[in-house]
């Protein structure tokens, strides 16, 4: 599943594009380089956090 975001979450503007392979993505309009990663469905506070420290 990929989750392409269609405005960016900075300036609002439809200006962005892909940069790279990765989730990185840059903004013509206000200059701005960002990553846009899906974290999972629901809300976080019902998912339990991944933490494998223990
Ligand atoms: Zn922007």
């Amino acid at each position: 599943m990929r989750a392409v975001p269609f405005y960016c979450p900075y300036c609002a503007e439809q200006s962005i594009e892909p940069a790279g392979d990765g989730p990185d993505y840059y903004c013509e309009s206000c200059d701005r380089r960002f990553e846009v990663t899906f974290k999972g469905f629901g809300e976080a506070a019902t998912a339990p956090a991944v933490s494998s420290s223990s």
